[in-house]
């Protein structure tokens, strides 16, 4: 696939140039002509189609980051007209969090609620009691919560939602389309941080988001015009060469990931791992239900056992030094080698437990991985 590195496209005369201009208004996937990269680019066209086949939807659109399609998907759901709350479930990335309360609320004004799990899972009849007394113009929600990854039945959120008249977006990055397809069950669009799995290397940010309705295609596609949200065509040939790789990285991720939860399960310096495939997780008949066979994502959590606070956090310390040379506290996910984040040093003490580590794993080899991780826990002692 050729970079078209250009910012503007030769229009030749100037019969040629306002028939460009004038159906560039109908704001089309692919246009006839193209005019200016931040409108579309056939670049960046041939990854979004890439996308499309993943997500199996009618389209995507790519943008620079995967905030920048968080924004181009809610902004298309915020009418003038409209007073009514946005619902965000509260386990979902930080980022987003703070960018509901600087951008959504501070400055555009938008009653935001957040509805939150009930101990280790969200409880449906409670959100249906929300809908219901709120009736939320939006509800947004992650497939696998961040970073304690709560699973949550999408399917009935999305017809609990509809049926209040709510629109839903769903971001999808944590779970990918190998797991679960949420535009299939009704979602409205999809969102992801392309920056991690579907580009799978760290070296590029860039996000997208995913329909099926012409309707929000056209106003996405405007508001990203507009506001300039386009992702860059080098970012997007790197992206379109990196997802031809994705099904076999994060399939041998979600194989290693299950590897490091029987290690870090069987190893007395492990108090409790959270991982939606094991039967003892809160939300594992949710993952059962959502993603069946396909496996149940390579993002795993746990803590370190001890009698008191202080023995918790020194045997995290030792771990942290101890895998230093090969899992790095990178704050990013999806990243080729296993990637780890100390929990609290983020999200605050708000869990129950101190020395929490949410590890992104990696595609590296098996035994090697194995060895590494196996040797740090016993150092932990
Ligand atoms: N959604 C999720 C689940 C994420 O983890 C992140 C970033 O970590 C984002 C969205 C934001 O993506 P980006 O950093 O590409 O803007």
């Amino acid at each position: 696939m050729p970079i078209y590195r250009d910012a503007g496209f030769e229009l030749f005369d100037a019969e040629t140039t306002k028939n460009a201009f004038s159906r560039e208004t109908e704001n089309e996937r692919i246009p006839e002509l193209y005019i200016y990269s931040r409108y579309r680019n056939p670049t960046v066209i041939a990854a979004e189609e890439e996308i499309m086949k993943l997500e199996g939807c009618r389209w995507a659109l790519l943008t620079q980051s995967g905030m920048s399609a968080i924004d181009t998907a809610v902004s298309v759901f915020q009418k003038a007209e409209s007073t009514r709350p946005w619902l965000f479930f509260s386990e979902i990335y930080g980022g987003t969090i703070s960018y509901t309360d600087s951008v959504l609320r501070k400055r555009r004004g938008i009653t935001i609620q957040n509805f939150y799990p009930s101990g280790e899972r969200y409880d449906l009849s409670e959100f249906e009691l929300v809908l219901k007394d709120l009736k939320p113009g939006l509800v947004y929600i992650e497939a696998i919560s961040n970073p304690m990854l709560i699973v949550t039945d999408i399917e009935a959120v999305i017809a609990l939602a509809h049926s209040s008249g709510s629109m839903v977006i769903v971001d999808n990055t944590f779970a990918t389309p190998l797991l679960c397809k949420p535009l299939d069950m009704g979602a409205d669009i999809v969102v992801h941080s392309a920056t991690k799995y579907f580009s799978g290397h760290g070296n590029i940010t860039a996000g997208v988001l995913c329909g099926n309705d012409t309707t929000l295609m056209k106003d996405s596609l405007e508001y990203r015009k507009y506001v300039g949200h386009m992702i860059s065509p080098d970012d997007a040939y790197r992206l379109n060469t990196q997802i031809q790789t994705f099904e076999l990285r994060f399939r041998e991720q979600c194989n290693n990931a299950v590897m490091v939860t029987e290690i870090l399960k069987k190893h007395a310096s492990v108090r409790k791992v959270w991982y939606p495939g094991l039967k003892e997780h809160p939300t594992h008949p949710e993952a059962l239900k959502l993603f069946g066979a396909k496996g149940f994502g390579a993002m795993v959590t746990f803590d370190f056992s001890g009698g008191s606070d202080q023995e918790k956090k020194q045997k995290r310390d030792v771990f942290v030094k101890a895998v230093s040379d090969n899992i790095k506290i990178i704050p990013s996910l999806g990243d080729p080698r296993t990637i780890m984040m100390p929990v609290e040093s983020v999200w605050g003490a708000k869990f129950p437990e101190p020395g929490i580590i949410r590890l992104s794993v990696g595609f590296e080899d098996p035994h090697k991985l194995k060895e590494i991780i196996t040797k740090a826990l016993d150092k932990a002692g």
